[in-house]
């Protein structure tokens, strides 16, 4: 039934020839794109419900970003950071202060963000904390999401992420999310870092318990453990603040950014925090050959200015309550559960219904695109310029796909 659906064989088949199986994406070819929704080859439209995991807060193409870019590649794409270039200063100032933070350290990728954190929460721990050489730990939750290197995999506890990658990196501490007691007893006089999801996008949008929080940040305060927040996919207006951890009155000593930050065009990812923190890196310690490139600079500085007006998160909270609110009126109607913040939202389908996969397929032969997580859960996280009426349309689409 699937296969009658498919509107372009051909060019599925053709994507996979030469191509390492490590995805396994719907069955759609992407020509074209502007704002909310994509065009496919054979011309078909779709409402882009998934917006890149985030990467697409702005939606596709967003003018001033592309005007940014466009402008940046006609003077100056790269230095390395062996000179500086003009783009720099102004993006690292402009995001530092979004951030409410002294220092930017930019990256490319979010995993490499990351490993930022990581080495960055180590060396502050060796020569501010006072750890003993080699004896550092970090504590991160069960079903974590933060990337895919050989580190990261390492205190992965999914399967598909970890197994037959080893050896593994040790000094990670895996605790349940959510639980602070757990986080308590965790922690140590060697624990440096507390590595946390504010919310676990990958793992189904999930939202910890009330509190918790608040809580982590008294404990980190309490036991001079730094507090780490991955807010790659959760950060940047997709909850309805400019960080997720704002709802909770929480700041962290560290962000961790990526995904929006390249405004859907370049990858751009940072480490922001205070002088204390950051200030332990001295050259040579670390680096990146594209990180704080002048083009990633000139598109996330006009980034940064979209998300300091606020509109962006203005519109994610009130349309993530329209979203919300239609979603749990799904609830019984083959929906099961359904979380989240703004425009945000993790729905675990009736998985005697379907699984979260042949959701996907449904809802893109009615014009829809969104991602299944695992199992029978799926994940909206449209773009954050997708208007009421179409988030209505979605809606509208996944009630028709659940009624059979
Ligand atoms: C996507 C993501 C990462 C990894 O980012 P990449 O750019 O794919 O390396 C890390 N943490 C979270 C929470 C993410 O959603």
């Amino acid at each position: 039934m699937i296969e009658d659906m498919l509107r372009t064989p051909a060019a599925v088949q053709d994507s996979e020839r030469h191509t390492a199986h490590n995805y396994h994406p719907l069955p759609v070819v992407i020509t074209s794109a502007e704002g909310a929704w994509v065009t496919d080859v054979d011309g078909n439209r779709y409402l882009d419900c998934l917006a890149g995991y985030s990467a697409l807060n702005f939606g596709h193409r967003h003018p001033t970003l592309v005007a940014a870019a466009h402008a940046q590649l006609d003077k100056l794409t790269l230095t390395s950071r062996a000179f500086i270039h003009d783009q720099f200063a102004d993006f690292c100032r402009e995001l530092a202060a979004l951030c409410g933070k002294d220092l930017v350290l930019p990256m490319n990728t979010g995993a490499e963000a990351v490993e930022t954190g990581i080495k960055v929460a180590r060396k502050w721990g060796y020569q501010v904390k006072g750890v003993p050489a080699g004896q550092a730990n970090i504590v991160v939750a069960e079903g974590n999401f933060h990337g895919r290197t050989t580190t990261i995999v390492s205190f992965s506890t999914d399967a598909d992420a970890r197994a037959d990658f080893g050896p593994y990196t040790p000094g990670f501490r895996v605790v349940p999310y959510g639980d602070l007691a757990a986080l308590g007893e965790a922690v140590d006089e060697h624990t440096v870092g507390v590595l946390l999801e504010p919310i676990q996008g990958e793992q189904g949008v999930v939202v910890p318990p009330e509190g918790y929080l608040p809580g982590v940040r008294r404990l980190c305060t309490e036991r001079d453990v730094l507090f780490i927040a991955d807010e790659i996919q959760s950060g940047l207006g997709r909850t309805g603040s400019t960080f997720a951890c704002e709802q909770e009155g929480v700041v962290p000593d560290m962000y961790l950014l990526g995904k929006a930050l390249g405004g859907g065009i370049v990858p751009v990812s940072a480490v922001a925090a205070d002088a204390d923190v950051l200030g332990v890196l001295k050259p040579g310690q670390h680096g990146s050959t594209f990180g704080g490139n002048p083009l990633a600079c000139a598109v996330a500085t006009e980034v940064v200015r979209l998300l300091a007006t606020g509109e962006f998160q203005r519109r994610s909270a009130a349309l993530g309550e329209r979203l919300h609110a239609g979603l749990r009126g799904l609830i019984g109607k083959g929906l099961v559960a359904v979380r989240g913040r703004g425009l945000w939202a993790g729905l675990d389908i009736d998985p005697a219904l379907m699984s979260g996969r042949e959701a996907c397929e449904r809802l893109m032969a009615r014009g829809v695109l969104a991602k299944d997580t695992h199992g029978s859960t799926i994940r909206l996280a449209p773009p954050l310029v997708i208007t009421e009426e179409e988030i209505d349309h979605a809606v509208a689409q996944l009630a028709a796909v659940l009624a059979g």
